[in-house]
């Protein structure tokens, strides 16, 4: 976004491994680095390959809708840094503490990348540099939505999360994945939290790093937020921004607290859609359906009767 940019700053190797060294001097250093990362940590030295092409693009981004051709997105440097850094005798561990753009480490979206590479750097932070939990930001499920925030496919964090729990698995890590998602963002609707939830639930989270959207100077969400239309294609675009409808939002997160559950069915009933009732409701809904048929059939034995008194007065006239 604007506000942001889009070319990427990177100290040399040597600056770093000097400061590095700096810290490690220091009276209360007892081993441990808590972040050696920067804003998306693994975008560490991208830049263009040949520059010439970089300055006279207009492109809002080097990597949405697709990462540019042009753009070096080798790890190969980020992977080398780290590994310098953890051997600095003084250091125990170094730890990544800033977000990652798991997205670049899947090779079927970072399709230019050598995939050698990609594995490499994704196995060193999972291995050496995550400290329980590694926290990335999908943001959202639905694409409609992530193709405004400029970000890729669901399907991405799929296979991210797949290679995450490989790697889990194979080094015996028991490291848990913390994925970040956003409610309230232009052209959300509630079914579209409704079926985040039901995804995320799926997948074996009960998410807790969430967030409403919070328009932000410069970004093309607040422009929509305010004007309420696209600033590119002029396409008119609801958020949503009464309090109710950003609370209801919010509430799918949460489709695992007891206080959810009523609303999540009344809501999802009156939208018809069953199958998601089915997903976040699970056993609860389906005891619901055994209520729901014994209520008709009780329905049914009362209404019996009452057509029998009918009949019997139409005999007496
Ligand atoms: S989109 Fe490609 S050409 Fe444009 S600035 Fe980014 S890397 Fe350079």
């Amino acid at each position: 976004s604007a506000h942001q940019g889009k070319f990427i700053s990177s100290r040399s190797k040597e600056s770093i491994l000097r400061e590095v060294d700096a810290v490690t001097k220091m009276p209360d250093f007892k081993g441990y680095l808590s972040d050696i990362g920067g804003p998306s940590a693994n975008m560490y030295k991208m830049k263009g390959k040949i520059q010439s092409i970089c300055d006279r693009c207009v492109a809002p981004s080097c990597i949405s809708p697709v990462i540019c051709s042009n753009l070096d997105t080798s790890h190969q440097p980020l992977t080398e840094l780290y590994q310098a850094v953890d051997k600095h005798p003084k250091v125990k561990k170094s730890f990544i503490g800033s977000g990652i753009r798991y997205d670049l480490l899947v090779p079927e979206f970072n399709k230019k990348a050598d995939p050698k590479e990609l594995e490499a750097y994704t196995e060193e932070v999972i291995t050496k540099h995550v400290s329980g939990r590694l926290k990335v930001a999908p943001e959202h499920t639905s694409d409609t939505v992530l193709k405004l925030m400029r970000k890729p496919s669901f399907t991405y964090f799929h296979k991210f999360k797949k290679m995450f729990d490989k790697i889990n698995k194979k080094r015996h890590l028991n490291l848990q994945l913390i994925p970040y998602f956003i409610s309230n963002y232009p052209d959300c609707e509630l079914e579209d939290m409704a079926n985040l939830a039901a995804e995320t639930k799926d997948m074996g989270f009960q998410l807790e790093q969430v967030q409403g959207f919070t328009p932000t100077p410069m970004t093309v969400a607040t422009v929509i937020y305010y004007s309420g239309y696209h600033p590119y294609t002029l396409k008119k675009i609801h958020t949503p921004k009464s309090k109710k409808e950003k609370e209801e939002q919010h509430r799918f997160f949460f489709w695992y607290k007891k206080e959810n559950r009523n609303w999540i069915r009344e809501t999802l009933r009156k939208v018809e859609r069953f199958d998601l009732m089915d997903k976040l409701l699970g056993s609860e809904r389906r005891s619901e359906n055994r209520i729901d048929s014994n209520e008709r059939k009780k329905s049914r034995r009362k209404v019996k009767p009452a057509k029998k008194r009918k009949r019997g007065k139409r005999r007496k006239k």
